[in-house]
């Protein structure tokens, strides 16, 4: 068992945590010995490196997350609950320290999101944790001779794929009711975010027998596809790209087990000419999630502003996202970060000079790039806001994950909510305005997993969450979602006639 003390020092915390997986209860390198490096988004400089888990490194992981099942299976499920709530509580005691290694390994400031984020992660459990004795099943009306039950069962392992933008959260959002529910879950991390997750998983492996909870690092296809095709794999609960997951549910689905997914989004806010201004400009700074770099499934970065308040709310909205302070991610004054690889900081160019060279559109540049010598090499991008651009160009239309809105303006309502539906995504979308009527209407005819009027809230445990078209399949972060994701229903008919 990992008594590690707290270090609020993550150079120390990535240089320890290097190189390893967490397979059994234990702290273990790839079997074949192989690591790859990882970046600090900020610096341009290595910051650690990860283990690179294969296939082998899959098969050593299922054996042990097999054998914990059958145990951890018989184990009463409120107790089950009791732990991964105590779990929730360890965290919480950690924060700090998962908070300043996230920043350090994602670029996401400290204050604005790393903190955040490693707060959410502790509340995901104890939520998770107080919902054991909700795995009820139910009696049916059948035969008045007999007795007619249903009970809800574990699947057995379920496999977790991970991307690396809000890594802890999402983690915690599969495997807390996936343990809870009587699974045993192998972690596949993300390449560009693998030792945030793995100090969480070491925590939490502090509580729970060996084996209950494994955590792998490694390429996509070759550690992450391993895991899908694992013969003894149970479910996939998988959140990344539209692409990948076209590719996992093939695989599954060629095996006939279940996927649950959470892809990508284009979310659309829409603006009625009575709505609180003030209200909609700060929804839109946090939908758009500046400072996360933009860099968010849900962000709101298609924005459509009724003609009568388009120009004050650009005005106010370029004006409230150029104070905030981009810089150092572990600085308490930074707001803005960086953004988390070369190849995203690459295509989030691309987008914006596209959309800049688009005749008419207006370029926002905003904010300033940081001075301190030490980010000279760092993924640092100006928030972007594009007025005036064609609603069916790339950078209005694809998902740029990254730091760039574009705002519309509209005067035919009809015409606005057909436009806000015609994207191939259906995550998130919000609706300002004051009247009931109009907010009713819209709300419903939006079509998206998770609408919300006059305000622009972050995913929460017990607020179900998850996308239509191509944004996913399944909901996530309620009881429903464990109900319905990672348990199984037996029907059972005693006949004792
Ligand atoms: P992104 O473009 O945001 O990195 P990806 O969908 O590529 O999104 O990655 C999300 C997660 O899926 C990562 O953990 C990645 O390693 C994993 N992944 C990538 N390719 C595959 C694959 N072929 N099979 C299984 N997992 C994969």
């Amino acid at each position: 068992m990992d008594t590690q003390p707290q270090t609020h020092d993550p150079y120390a915390l990535a240089a320890r945590l290097s190189g390893q997986h967490l397979i059994d209860g234990r702290m273990v390198p790839a079997v074949s010995g192989a690591t790859f490096d990882i970046l600090d988004p900020a610096t341009g400089q290595i910051m650690g490196h990860a283990a690179k888990g294969d296939g082998t490194d899959v098969d050593v992981a299922m054996t042990a997350a097999l054998r914990a099942q059958k145990d951890w299976a018989r184990m009463p499920a409120r107790k089950r609950g009791e732990l991964v709530a105590a779990c929730g509580r360890k965290l919480a005691e950690n924060a700090e320290e998962i908070a300043r290694l996230m920043a350090l390994e994602t670029g996401k400031a400290l204050r604005t999101e790393s903190r955040v984020e490693a707060g959410v992660l502790a509340d995901v459990f104890v939520f998770y944790g107080g919902l054991g004795s909700e795995l009820k099943g139910e009696t049916v009306p059948f035969n008045p001779d007999m007795l007619t039950v249903t009970m809800r069962e574990p699947i057995g392992v379920v496999g977790a794929i991970i991307p690396w933008n809000v890594p802890l959260m999402l983690m915690a959002l599969k495997i807390a009711p996936a343990m809870v529910a009587g699974n045993t879950v192998i972690v596949k991390s993300a390449e560009e975010a693998p030792l945030t997750v793995l100090r969480a998983a070491e925590i939490i492996n502090q509580v729970l027998p060996p084996g209950v909870m494994n955590l792998l690092s490694g390429f996509g296809p070759d550690c992450g596809g391993r895991l899908v095709a694992h013969p003894k794999v149970g479910k996939i609960t998988f959140t990344g790209s539209v692409e990948t997951g076209r590719i996992v549910t093939r695989t599954a689905s060629d095996k006939l087990i279940p996927v649950t997914l959470e892809l990508g989004g284009k979310s659309p806010m829409l603006i009625m000419a009575d709505a609180d201004l003030d209200r909609a400009v700060a929804g839109a700074v946090s939908g758009m999630r500046f400072t996360r770099q933009g860099q968010s499934c849900t962000a709101s970065s298609r924005i459509y502003v009724h003609e009568d308040l388009h120009d004050a709310f650009v005005e106010k909205l370029t004006a409230a996202v150029d104070k905030m302070v981009m810089g150092d991610p572990l600085d308490e004054a930074t707001d803005i970060g960086a953004i988390i690889s070369p190849e995203q900081f690459t295509k989030v160019n691309r987008y914006i000079e596209l959309g800049e060279s688009i005749p008419g559109t207006r370029t926002h540049r905003l904010s300033r790039m940081p001075t301190d010598p030490r980010l000279k090499d760092g993924l640092f991008v100006q928030p972007v806001v594009f007025t005036d651009i064609p609603a069916d160009c790339p950078p209005a239309r694809e998902e740029i994950f990254g730091p760039v809105a574009c705002v519309f303006r509209w005067t035919d309502y009809e015409e606005v909510l057909a436009a806000a539906n015609n994207s191939e995504y259906g995550l998130a979308a919000t609706v300002w305005t004051s009247n009931l009527h109009t907010a009713l209407d819209a709300t419903r005819r939006l079509d998206a997993g998770f609408v919300q009027v006059n305000q622009n809230l972050v995913v929460q445990a017990n607020l179900s969450y998850g996308g239509n078209k191509s944004s996913g399949l399944g909901r996530e972060a309620s009881l429903e979602a464990m109900l319905e994701h990672f348990t199984q229903k037996k029907t059972i008919i005693f006949n004792m006639t």
